[in-house]
């Protein structure tokens, strides 16, 4: 087995796809090398001998040490000086580099080598007593802090009560002299806090930095690191070692880091800083004020320090030049570190640079038009979850955030308002003008209208499939929900969390994006959508195979469908045009009247209503499928609550309270979410889904003539767990289509289907499938089942189960392939089996989320349905599961 690999002088012995074996940063590094750029010479330990050394009891392959003397003395060559000498010294620097970058882990020791007597000889080599001395401060602080366990504030204050003493100011203002007796100072502390003195010898120095190294990638943040990233223990860490070069070498010397675009915007143009007379960790730390790179950036950050294109020209020069190859050698944007030793640039990293969601479509686009790299590779290069920070407006990075309280991430975007607590206050401020954050323990259909006229909702309880987390990702607004530390007391009109009281009017702020709650009003930036956004989703398109439908009943859900490129909507949930305006009087009637013929005279008014609905719908989507599934919720979201409505109720019946609150009572359930809806209300009561084909039926020959479509309306049936069941209801969709057809001699075409989404449906597909002539996959309720969690009590538990790495995801975002994605699976097979051209679809949660939108197209369903926002993030990800 090969233990070391060098590169420098325009060669390597590795290159850039053996990051496996190299790590990031080792495998570019060669990969520099090879292209013959400025790299200072050195080698890299591969991550096999992190694996050797967990496997062999923290011990090295007997060959390393020989290995690394000789890789050692190849670089010493290469520069002229040799490790250990004391007349011409070899410094080196000794850097982490996992496969992927991984914070938690040793990052850097520089100037490793120096000790009390080749500190002199790089003085007199360097002509410059104070910078030998500086580097050699530098050293024992970096080297104590992250080999030897002494924390670097023992030398700050050190260091800051002799300043104190001096009456120094600044850094700067320390002579040769100083930084020596410092040195004395710190080797001082050091062998007080150890008992021991700090190692003179430059090799017990190299082999304890490589410790370090190796040991770090078993320290606690690594671990959790890598735990929340799901980055494998078995990769390992591998280790460079680089000879030094200083950016600490007076004014011709620098130290500075850029992106070959900007991050942010992704605009081409170089960008960064960097520091005159420094070293890499000045330019992290934040002490001095970095400077700018290129006239054009300081010119608009209105700098007066000159930026590294005025001042060392030819180092910028060469710079740039060095930019353009690698952004074109690798094909993407990349992320540089470099430093300026007296004039030189030499070059100390590259890698791709992380970006923004803008930066990344802009970037992605413009690579692609420059030739540099392919559409389709184009449309791999976005984050499809990201696109949802250009869709909605985002809090201000710039701004403070005084976090109050965290929630779920329940519907992305932020918004800032003052608090109301009922929906009828949020619409009442709405008229007004005024902006509202609606917070409720939890929402329900009754809120829909509140919903509306808030800038965003926040809720106390719930998940993330929780009525306000569905509705607000239905209609794009910002949503933070079981945020479980809110004690909301509506009658005392406050919002009370760790002791601290908001009333009815204080500003707050939600960001739906990470679920934090803060204080006050925060700065926003708001959404634009550019043109690249347009040109990248066109190729998506191209390549997918998934259609992609929205979930969506209102007329201005359906139009934002549509917008972003819905092919149709794939559910519609009557229920919420149930709780509209004027409506929910007669839904309550419906279902506390005590008959038939008092269902019947209820449903009588709220026809006409549903078919107008329905027409908008059908025109809206201009002959696209749409597909209405019948009434859905647990009925008791319908009851009256208060005594008022209760009144309000009896006396449009023409009946007593008492009876009213009896079959209320009746109605009453322990577990809504397992109890009566679905199809179980069709069955009990067939004159609903009756009225309800009905209105479907007129809507579609309404439309047809307006629109000159034809309309081919999906009616679809929820919740059902036997073919019998369909059946039952299939038969009242299709005799009231007969008896519609009859009245209006006009000839309908329409499909009747099913949701999949309790366990026994997905078992039965096959037999199921013989009536239905489509599958939409309800993962909502088919997760809430297959795991016996309630979809609505989630957001208590979930959250530890996920921190404890019982669950990688909450199954309610993204789908779980294994239990879950299994049933589906069955469904599709076992529905195909007796109907080979059944249309299958997903319209749960999921259909949203681009993990699961990947399991879907592997799947083979023809399409997936989510909210009209994450339509764009739907259709990436299916393009991306195409390539
Ligand atoms: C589902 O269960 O996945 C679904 C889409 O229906 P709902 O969320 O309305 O229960
Ligand atoms: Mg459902």
């Amino acid at each position: 087995t090969k233990w070391v690999y060098t590169f420098g002088d325009g060669k390597a012995e590795g290159k850039a796809d053996m990051k496996n074996l190299l790590g990031g940063k080792g495998a570019n590094l060669a990969e520099m090398s090879n292209l013959g750029l400025p790299v200072p010479p050195g080698f890299t330990i591969p991550t096999e001998v992190c694996t050797y050394y967990y496997a062999h009891g923290q011990t090295y392959p007997a060959e390393l040490k020989g290995d690394v003397e000789a890789a050692l003395a190849q670089v010493g060559q290469l520069t002229g000086k040799s490790f250990g000498d004391a007349a011409n010294p070899l410094l080196v620097s000794v850097r982490s580099g996992a496969r992927a970058s991984m914070p938690g882990m040793m990052d850097t020791v520089l100037n490793l080598g120096l000790n009390d007597e080749t500190v002199e000889a790089v003085a007199r080599l360097a002509g410059d007593r104070r910078f030998a001395y500086d580097s050699y401060r530098r050293f024992i602080t970096m080297y104590s802090d992250v080999v030897l366990g002494v924390s670097h504030h023992h030398f700050e204050e050190i260091l800051e009560h002799y300043k104190l003493q001096k009456g120094f100011n600044l850094d700067t203002e320390l002579s040769a002299d100083d930084w020596a007796a410092l040195v004395v100072k710190y080797k001082e502390k050091v062998a007080a806090e150890l008992g021991k003195p700090f190692p003179q010898d430059p090799h017990e120095q190299l082999w304890g930095a490589i410790g370090a190294v190796f040991s770090s990638w078993m320290n606690a943040r690594a671990i959790t690191y890598r735990r929340l990233h799901t980055i494998p223990e078995s990769w390992g860490t591998a280790v460079n070692v680089q000879s030094m070069v200083f950016g600490n070498m007076g004014e011709t010397s620098a130290t500075g880091v850029a992106f070959t675009r900007n991050p942010s915007t992704g605009e081409n143009a170089l960008y960064g800083e960097f520091l005159v007379n420094a070293q890499g960790e000045d330019v992290v730390a934040g002490i001095r004020t970095p400077q700018d790179l290129t006239e054009k950036a300081r010119k608009a950050a209105g700098s007066d320090k000159p930026s590294m294109e005025l001042a060392l020209p030819e180092a910028f020069k060469e710079f740039e030049r060095i930019s353009h190859v690698l952004e074109n050698h690798y094909r993407d944007m990349q992320d540089l570190e470099f430093t300026v030793e007296k004039g030189k640039l030499w070059m100390l990293q590259t890698r791709s640079g992380k970006r923004t969601a803008k930066a990344a479509l802009r970037i992605a686009v413009e690579l692609a038009a420059e030739g540099l790299i392919t559409e389709e590779e184009a449309i791999g290069r976005v984050d499809p979850a990201a696109l949802d920070q250009l869709l909605h407006p985002a809090i201000d990075p710039k701004a403070e955030r005084k976090v109050i309280a965290t929630g779920l991430p329940a519907s992305p975007g932020a918004a800032a308002g003052a608090i109301v607590f009922t929906a009828d206050e949020a619409e009442a401020a709405k008229e007004k003008g005024l902006k509202v954050i609606l917070v409720r323990v939890e929402t329900s259909p009754e809120d829909i209208h509140g919903m509306h006229a808030a800038q965003g909702i926040l809720t106390a309880r719930g998940g993330m499939t929780s009525h306000a987390a569905v509705v607000a990702r239905g209609m794009g607004k910002p949503c933070v929900s079981g945020a479980g530390s809110l004690r909301i007391d509506a009658a005392a009109q406050t919002l009370t969390v760790n002791g601290q009281v908001f009333k009815k009017g204080d500003h707050i702020t939600i960001d739906g994006g990470t679920g934090q709650v803060l204080s006050g009003e925060v700065a926003m930036l708001q959404p634009e959508l550019s043109g690249e956004f347009a040109t990248l989703m066109g190729w998506a398109d191209k390549v997918r195979k998934l259609k992609v439908r929205a979930n969506a009943e209102t007329p201005a859900d359906a139009r934002m469908a549509r917008s972003f490129g819905a092919e149709g909507i794939g559910l519609s949930r009557t229920e919420h045009m149930f709780f509209d305006a004027g409506r929910i009087l007669a839904v309550r009637e419906m279902i506390l009247a005590d008959d038939e013929a008092g269902r019947r005279a209820a449903l009588a008014k709220l026809l006409p209503m549903q078919r107008d609905d329905f027409v908008e719908l059908f025109e809206i989507m201009k002959g696209l499928p749409v597909t209405i599934r019948l009434l859905d919720p647990p009925l008791h979201e319908f009851l009256p609550h208060t005594a008022e409505e209760t009144e309000e109720v009896a006396k449009s019946l023409g009946v007593d309270v008492e009876r009213i609150e009896r079959r209320n009572k009746e109605l009453h359930e322990v577990n809504p979410m397992l109890g009566f809806r679905g199809c179980r209300i069709a069955i009990a009561f067939p004159e609903i889904a009756e009225m309800q084909a009905r209105a479907i039926f007129e809507a579609a020959i309404i439309a047809a003539k307006k629109t000159g479509e034809a309309v081919v309306p999906e009616i679809m049936v929820p919740l059902i767990a036997t073919k019998a069941e369909f059946d039952i209801v299939n038969a009242v969709i299709r005799k009231t289509a007969e008896a519609v057809e009859k009245e209006s001699g006009e000839k309908l075409t329409f499909q009747v289907g099913t949701m999949i989404e309790l366990p026994r449906a997905a078992l039965r597909a096959e037999e199921i499938a013989k009536g239905a002539e489509f599958f939409s996959f309800g993962t909502n309720d088919l997760t809430q089942t297959t795991f016996g969690v309630s979809r609505d009590d989630a957001g208590t538990f979930l959250g530890p189960y996920v921190q404890k790495g019982i669950i990688e995801v909450d199954p309610f975002v993204s789908i779980d392939v294994d239990g879950v994605g299994e049933l589906v699976k069955i469904g599709v097979e076992r529905g195909r089996k007796s109907r080979p051209d059944i249309k299958l679809g997903i319209c749960g949660e999921h259909g949203g989320d681009p993990a699961s939108v990947a399991f879907c197209h592997e799947v083979g369903l023809n399409y997936v349905s989510c909210s009209p926002f994450r339509v764009p993030i739907a259709r990436l990800a299916a393009a991306q599961a195409a390539l």
